[in-house]
């Protein structure tokens, strides 16, 4: 496996690739990588010819109070995991590598980016869209792999690939929970054992939901009310939204009367977690 840290060596190592006529996967990440990512990773193995990660702490979509210099790091091991999971080439840049001094041009998103998280962290999908876009343009795949774990996130990059025209399938794959249920993330580890037991409460809530409307339940207000009802018995967690939106706009539905995505973003102490599921009568999705 290589690791990269130009975008000139991704690219005409990416040219070798194609002028072999292999397929190449992407899957974008922020680094210290769990098994979320490394279902992605093993995903990506089989579906390609060859697969690049990238590892990168995109300063431009953390906004100024947020957690930028605490986000944990470990290159080393994400190397090991990259490498034994099936990675070709790791993709390491430094900010200066993908930002080159006034810097100024930006991918933004309407609509889909204002509710969920965007409506806390306005500067948020802007990053995401311009450094996928970016990572897009460098390593030029045939298919990127995002987990449903960032839903919206998910949402964002599809909507975007169809507005822009761009040529790369976008792959979404099922959140991979810790025994208990609680979603891995890095971020899982600034909670204290007490906030980890506590941090359980976020499946459960959704858990609740979703029953209700395996149950037939389908006002947004009373399964909302469920999920949050679950939230509010943890006296650690302090809910930042409960919502229920169409799954494919991202818009408030007052009525789960089409795939609904089921979306939670609570704090346990200063840690910000989200988790969600998709809803949809018949099969039923992650
Ligand atoms: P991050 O490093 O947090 O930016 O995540 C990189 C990619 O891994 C994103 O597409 C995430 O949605 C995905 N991911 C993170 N955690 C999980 C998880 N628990 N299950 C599945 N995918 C995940």
């Amino acid at each position: 496996m290589k690791v990269s840290t130009t975008i000139a060596e991704v690219r005409s190592q990416v040219k070798e690739w194609k002028r072999q006529g292999l397929s190449v996967g992407l899957v974008p990440t922020m680094g210290y990588l769990h098994e979320g990512h490394q279902s992605l990773i093993a995903r990506a193995a089989r579906e390609n010819d060859r697969v690049v990660v990238s590892v990168f702490v995109n300063p431009i979509q953390f906004g100024p109070s947020e957690d930028l210099e605490s986000y944990p790091r470990d290159f080393e091991r994400d190397c090991t995991l990259c490498e034994k999971t099936g990675a070709d080439l790791v993709f390491h840049p430094e900010a200066s590598e993908m930002y080159a001094e006034n810097f100024c041009t930006y991918v933004d998103m309407d609509r889909l980016t204002k509710g969920l998280c965007g409506a806390s962290r306005p500067v948020h999908f802007r990053g995401v869209c311009t450094v996928v876009s970016k990572l897009f343009h460098i390593v030029t795949p045939d298919r990127a792999y995002f987990g449903q774990k960032d839903a919206q996130q998910l949402a964002v990059i599809k909507r975007m690939v169809r507005d822009l025209s761009m040529d790369v399938e976008i792959v979404g794959c099922p959140i991979i929970r810790e025994p208990d249920g609680l979603a891995k993330s890095s971020r899982n580890t600034y909670l204290s054992p007490q906030e980890r037991r506590a941090a359980v409460v976020l499946s459960q809530a959704l858990a609740e939901g979703r029953k209700a409307l395996a149950e037939g339940e389908r006002s947004a207000q009373a399964i909302t009310g469920i999920i949050r009802g679950v939230l509010e018995s943890e006296p650690l967690a302090q809910p930042e939204y409960v919502e229920l939106v169409d799954w494919e706009t991202l818009e408030p539905v007052e009525t789960a009367d089409r795939p609904v995505l089921a979306a939670i973003a609570v704090r346990i102490g200063t840690t910000r977690l989200i988790d969600n599921f998709v809803f949809e009568e018949g099969p039923e999705c992650n």
